[in-house]
C-alpha cells in the first residue's frame, strides 16, 4: 500500500475528533469524551492488525506486536499521545502515533518477522493541559508522580482529578508505577512533529533530538490596594496590573539577553472586574535555557524582577536536561544515513522515560510552519512519507 494513502486515511479517522470549527484547532483532552474515542480508535485499529492490547496501570494504552516478556529487553516501543492543548494542531502528538501504525503496518504486508516485540504506545495526558502536569501518563508509570499528588490535582473547570477520573470508570487510586510494563520497553523511539525552525533551517525532513533543555515553572504573586477605576487620581494608585505588565517586559528582556526563552502565559487577576483597580495578580512564568547555568541566572533575574514589584518568586518545578540515549540515537544515526542532531526545547514522554533510564530517542519531522501549539502547526507529506519510512528502517534495523 502507499504510504501517503493510508497515513491520509488514518488521520481522516480522527479528524473530526475534539475538532473546533472556527479555529481548526484541536481540543482533546485527556479524560474527555473526545479521549475516549482516541483510544477506542487505537484499540480497534491496533487489534485489526493483531496486535495485543493493554493498559497499563497508568492508564497509557500499549499495543504488541510478538510476546513483550520474552525478551523484553531487546523489544522496541515506538508511539507518542492522542491528546492536545487547547486550540493545538493535528500533528502534535498523533503523528508519531498514526506514523508508527503505518510503519508496522506496512512491515506486516512486507512479511516481516521482527526478532524481538514490537510496541506501540499512546501516552495519556502527555500536554497536561486539563490537569495543568505535563506528561502525566509517563509520570505516573515510572513513579514520579504518584497518587499523593494527582489526589491534589483539579481540572480547568474546578473538578479534582480523582472525580474526572473515576467518572470514566478508572478506579483513581489504581493508578501507579508500573513495572511490568516498564520492563517491557527495551527502547523507545518516540517520533513527533518539531516544533521550531531547526529543520527549515537545516533543509532537512527528519532530525534527531540530542537533548532537551533544561526547564522551570515559577509563579509570583503581586498584590496591590483595590479601589475605584472612575474615582482615584493616578497618582493615589497601588495598581498590581501595572506592576505585572513591568515584570513581563522585564522578563523578556532578561531571556533575550540570556540567550534562553521565558513566557508568561498565564496571569489571574482579582477581583478581575472591568472598573475596579485590581487587589492582586498571580504571574506563572515559564522559563527554559539551553543550559543549566543559563537557566539559573535566568531564574535569578526573573527573583530579582518579582522581588522589585513586592513578590516572592515561588518555583513550581525544575526539570534538568534530558540527555537521549546515546548509543540508541547513534546506532538510529547510521540507520538513517546521518541525518541532523538538533536540541529542543519541549518536553516530551520520551524525556521522561530517559530520565528514569530507558534508553529512548526522539526523531522529528519537519514543520513548515515552525508554529506549534496552534492550528497553524502543519507537516508536509512528503516529510511525512520520509518520517514513516524512516520508522520502518529503525525497527528493521533495531530488530531484524
Ligand atoms: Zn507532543
Amino acid at each position: 500500500m502507499n504510504v501517503s494513502t493510508y497515513l491520509s486515511e488514518l488521520f481522516a479517522q480522527i479528524a473530526d475528533i475534539g475538532r473546533d470549527e472556527e479555529t481548526g484547532g484541536y481540543r482533546r483532552f485527556a479524560y474527555s469524551d473526545e479521549d475516549r474515542r482516541l483510544r477506542a480508535f487505537f484499540a480497534q485499529t491496533m487489534e485489526k492488525l493483531g496486535f495485543t492490547i493493554s493498559v497499563d496501570a497508568a492508564n497509557n494504552q500499549w499495543a504488541w506486536w510478538g510476546d513483550p516478556d520474552r525478551d523484553p529487553e531487546h523489544n522496541l516501543v515506538l508511539g507518542s499521545h492522542l491528546d492536545s492543548v487547547p486550540d493545538g494542531g493535528a500533528f502534535d502528538g498523533p503523528l508519531g502515533v498514526l506514523s508508527a501504525i503505518c510503519a508496522v503496518e506496512l512491515l506486516l504486508g512486507e512479511g516481516f518477522h521482527p526478532k524481538g516485540a514490537v510496541g506501540i504506545v499512546n501516552f495519556i495526558d502527555e500536554e497536561g493541559a486539563r490537569f495543568g502536569v505535563a506528561c502525566l501518563g509517563s509520570r505516573v508509570l515510572t513513579g514520579e508522580t504518584t497518587f499523593a499528588r494527582l489526589r491534589q490535582l483539579s481540572d480547568y473547570a474546578g473538578r479534582p482529578f480523582v472525580e474526572v477520573v473515576a467518572s470514566t470508570g478508572v478506579d483513581p487510586t489504581e493508578l501507579r508505577r508500573d513495572e511490568l510494563a516498564l520492563s517491557r520497553i527495551g527502547r523507545f523511539v518516540e517520533l513527533h512533529i518539531e516544533q521550531g525552525h531547526q529543520l527549515i533551517n537545516l533543509d532537512s525532513p527528519l532530525g534527531l533530538a540530542s537533548f532537551i533543555w533544561p526547564h522551570g515553572r515559577w509563579s509570583t504573586i503581586l498584590t496591590g490596594v483595590p479601589n475605584h477605576a472612575g474615582t482615584t487620581p493616578l497618582a493615589e494608585r497601588d495598581d498590581p496590573v501595572i506592576k505585572a505588565a513591568h515584570f513581563v517586559l522585564d522578563l523578556a528582556a532578561s531571556a533575550e539577553k540570556h540567550e534562553a526563552v521565558a513566557t508568561c502565559g498565564k496571569i489571574v487577576v482579582e477581583p478581575n472586574a472591568v472598573n475596579a483597580i485590581a487587589s492582586k495578580a498571580q504571574l506563572w512564568v515559564d522559563a527554559r535555557a539551553e543550559d543549566t547555568d543559563t537557566l539559573d541566572r535566568l531564574a535569578a533575574d526573573i527573583a530579582r524582577f518579582a522581588g522589585g514589584y513586592g513578590g516572592t518568586l515561588m518555583n513550581e518545578s525544575l526539570t534538568p536536561a534530558t540527555v537521549f540515549d546515546r548509543p540508541l540515537t547513534e546506532a538510529i544515526v547510521s540507520i538513517l544515513g546521518h541525518p541532523p542532531v538538533i536540541s529542543t526545547g519541549a518536553g516530551h514522554d520520551a524525556g521522561i522515560l530517559a530520565t528514569h533510564g530507558i534508553p529512548s530517542a526522539m526523531l522529528f519531522v519537519r514543520n513548515p510552519t515552525g508554529v506549534s501549539h496552534s492550528p497553524l502547526e502543519r507537516a508536509n507529506m512528503e516529510d511525512m512519507v520520509a518520517g514513516v519510512e524512516a520508522l520502518m528502517r529503525v525497527i528493521q534495523g533495531l530488530s531484524g
